[in-house]
């Protein structure tokens, strides 16, 4: 049953006066509703600080810190709901979470998150987004709570009436478990959308009369022939990728027409290539610890502190949470990052010490 913080909350407003719009957010979130989206999947809305709008892209994340027994735990949530455009100013922002087996803060969410309770976030981060890479037609495939960004990109296509052909292609094991069946129903009915739900088996009491099995490379061409043409955007469970990425690679598309989001911290490997890393050791002030530390070319920041015995804040270490962020006052990193900040922060020389290492004697603001 929906949860809401009152009765009418949806739709039902009176006229607000104009909200602010925010480039970002660092603060306490209210859950203003809970909506359960499958048996282990639910939608939680959230109203900013000041009840500004967020401005963000489809696709983009935020990082929550929840205190879970006593203990602050970080994690990232997609917001599935569309960005503000003009006309439409969301009056919140949603986060779809799935329970995850044994997932201490997915089962927190499920069973201790309530209406009216505050939530604190960072963000947005992320890169992965059509607006990015934007094209005449793309191929959406996803799998289980993967769906998440890929169903705000496909709402933002509807919100601002952009022209570009979508195919959606999503991978559920049971009609149980597809993630925002009806929506995905009602998307299939334009002209311009194309929906495939692939299910592996049956749910108890449904049949699946629709695809069946996983996604291979002959229902790949079924549901998008011209997938050549297309800008792919594709995000689900490591096994799940890496079977997108083989079945792509089958059928020769374009590695640079190819975008992935993982849930799954620790999934990717980003190798520097940046020539200028030779090894060698580097300086490294710390200003506000007074402390100076060295750092040979192959560790990043965070770790070159840890192994001085400096704790600088951190928590997902792969550059995707935004946690360790600090001012770089001077000298140069080479940051393989995973989206955690945005080129706008870079430009005002913030920089994430996790997945950084020293190109120069550095000091930073830390
Ligand atoms: C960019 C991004 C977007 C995501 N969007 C969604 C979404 O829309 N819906 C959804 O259901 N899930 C999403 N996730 C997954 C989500 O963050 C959690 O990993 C998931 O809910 C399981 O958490 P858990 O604590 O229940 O289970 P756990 O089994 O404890 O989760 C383990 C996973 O949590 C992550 N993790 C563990 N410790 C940390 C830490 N200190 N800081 C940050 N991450 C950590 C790691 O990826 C790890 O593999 C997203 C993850 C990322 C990285």
């Amino acid at each position: 049953m929906t949860e809401l913080l009152s009765p009418g909350y949806v739709g039902h407003r009176a006229p607000r006066p104009r909200r602010p719009l925010v480039e970002e957010v660092d603060g306490s979130l209210t859950c203003v509703a809970i909506r359960p989206i499958t048996h282990d999947v639910v939608s939680f809305d959230l109203l900013l600080p000041d009840d500004a709008v967020l401005a963000h892209a489809p696709g983009q994340y935020l990082t929550f810190t929840f205190e879970v027994g006593g203990q602050p735990m970080e994690r990232c949530y997609t917001l599935s709901s569309a960005p503000p455009v003009p006309g439409h100013q969301p009056e919140v922002v949603t986060i779809t979470v799935k329970r995850t087996p044994d997932g201490p803060v997915s089962a927190w969410l499920h069973d201790h998150l309530r209406v009216g309770d505050r939530v604190r976030a960072v963000g947005p981060f992320g890169e992965f987004s059509h607006t990015r890479h934007p094209a005449a037609r793309y191929l959406f495939l996803s799998a289980g709570s993967g769906i998440t960004p890929l169903m705000s990109m496909t709402r933002a296509l509807g919100e601002t009436a952009d022209p570009a052909d979508v195919v959606f292609v999503h991978s559920a094991r049971t009609p149980a478990d597809i993630v925002f069946r009806d929506e995905l129903a009602r998307i299939a009915e334009r002209a311009d959308r194309s929906v495939t739900v692939l299910c592996e088996g049956d749910a108890p009491g449904e049949a699946w009369t629709g695809v069946r099995g996983r996604l291979t490379a002959e229902a790949l061409l079924a549901a998008a022939p011209d997938l050549l043409e297309r800008e792919v955007f594709t995000c689900g469970p490591p096994a799940y990728m890496e079977a997108v990425r083989e079945t792509l690679d089958l059928l020769g598309v374009d590695p640079s027409r190819r975008h992935e989001e993982s849930f799954r911290l620790g999934a990717l490997t980003r190798e520097s290539a940046d020539p200028e890393l030779t090894g060698e050791r580097h300086r490294i002030e710390l200003r506000r610890t007074g402390r100076t530390i060295e750092c040979d070319g192959s560790a990043t920041v965070l770790e070159a502190a840890l192994e001085a015995g400096v704790s600088l804040p951190s928590s997902c270490e792969e550059g995707a949470c935004g946690t360790c962020k600090a001012t770089l006052l001077e000298g140069r990193v080479d940051m393989q990052h995973a989206g955690g900040i945005r080129p706008r922060e870079i430009q005002a020389g913030k920089f994430l010490p996790c997945c950084s290492k020293p190109l120069d004697d550095l000091v930073i603001d830390a």
